[in-house]
């Protein structure tokens, strides 16, 4: 028996770090340039603000638990059955959704690493054994993964580009992985930062997964369009797959602000992809900066940029601290910067390019 009071728990939760809510890192002068999410750096849109305010004066009763409107409009846009449309807090939210979905004892989900911070975890939770397969280089290894798929093997996760490199897999590469994975292998193109994407070469996944019944995809609110406060994410695939996720919603996870948000974000796409762009030559900047400050800087079609500080990674973060950066450190590996305003940026490349212990 333990000594301690606590009623029994899954052991596994034993294994997972308790939540540190995050230090805000502030600079001599007051500055606070969060650098570490990948969120949107600019504030919501005025009609998006203003539909957000309009649901607001709504909120006594429980928001349509379909999301009709919404689910409609994404269909419209993506050129997809309303079937297809799954919706989600979030796209962490429909990933907790789909392992749930395939996660009995025994089950395995596939994915490269170092990859997504939440796949582990959320797997974790959901009693489904990761198998990781390690970057080549930095990009997927495709053939690696596809040889890491068992018959317990109930899921493989493909991050394009891949959270924290910025790497991508590009449409030969892909389609051929996915016209070897067996069929009862549910494969998931997290496509968070589809937006952001400018190679050619890089497939859309809303393209890839018509005719694969086993291949959905996830997109986000969060990143692109704004919105990582509302929690808002959308998985399209069949109607199987789409089935299962909306089962295995948490009943009105997503809420009538969100539904509301995101109807008017679909609205207002025009002016947010401006911005969009605005961070692409931001992206194609900083890299620039960096590469000819003498860092080595893997090409990124996401809006982060991917350093490898090895073993100088948690005293890269600490310089960038100390001038009111946060970025995101991953010990021993290295570190993840979002881009930002172009002000924050040049912050960044400040430290950047004085860092000594450059590569
Ligand atoms: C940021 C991110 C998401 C988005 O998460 P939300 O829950 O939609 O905010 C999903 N996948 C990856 C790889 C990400 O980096």
């Amino acid at each position: 028996m333990s000594e301690s009071k606590s009623p029994y728990l899954r052991s596994v939760l034993g294994s997972i770090p308790a939540y540190k809510p995050g230090k805000k890192v502030i600079g001599p002068d007051g500055r606070s340039i969060k650098l570490s999410s990948n969120e949107s750096p600019y504030g919501p849109l005025p009609s998006v603000r203003e539909a957000i305010a309009r649901a607001a004066a709504d909120l006594n009763r429980y928001p349509d638990p379909g999301a009709a409107e919404l689910t409609a409009a994404l269909a419209r846009r993506l050129d997809v059955p309303e079937d297809h449309i799954g919706l989600g807090a979030g796209s962490v939210g429909l990933l907790q959704q789909l392992l749930e979905a395939v996660g009995e004892p025994g089950a395995e989900v596939v994915y490269a690493w170092r990859s997504f911070e939440a796949y582990p975890l959320l797997a974790e939770l959901a009693g489904v054994t990761s198998v990781r397969v390690p970057l080549r280089e930095e990009p997927h290894d495709l053939d690696a993964i596809f040889d890491a798929i068992t018959e317990n093997t109930r899921m493989v996760l493909v991050c394009n580009p891949n959270n924290p490199t910025g790497t991508t897999v590009r449409e030969a590469e892909l389609t051929a992985f996915l016209d070897r994975v067996p069929e009862h292998v549910l494969v998931i193109l997290d496509e968070a930062y589809r937006e952001y994407v400018r190679d050619p070469q890089v497939p859309d996944g809303v393209a890839l997964y018509r005719d694969r019944p086993n291949v959905a995809v996830l997109r986000t609110f969060s990143k692109a369009y704004g919105l990582a406060a509302v929690r808002l994410g959308f998985l399209v695939g069949h109607p199987p797959v789409v089935a299962a996720v909306r089962k295995t919603l948490v009943p009105f996870a997503v809420n009538h602000l969100a539904q509301a948000a995101g109807i008017a974000s679909l609205e207002a796409e025009g002016e947010l992809m401006e911005r969009v762009d605005a961070t692409v030559a931001e992206r194609e900047r900083v890299r620039g900066a960096l590469l000819d400050a003498g860092w080595t800087v893997p090409p990124t079609e996401a809006n982060f940029v991917w350093l490898r500080v090895d073993g100088d990674t948690l005293d890269f973060a600490a310089r960038c601290a100390k001038v009111g950066v946060s970025v995101r450190p991953f010990d021993g590996e290295g570190a993840r910067v979002s881009l930002g305003t172009p002000e924050e940026n040049d912050v960044f490349l400040s430290v950047a390019r004085d860092y000594p212990e450059r590569r």
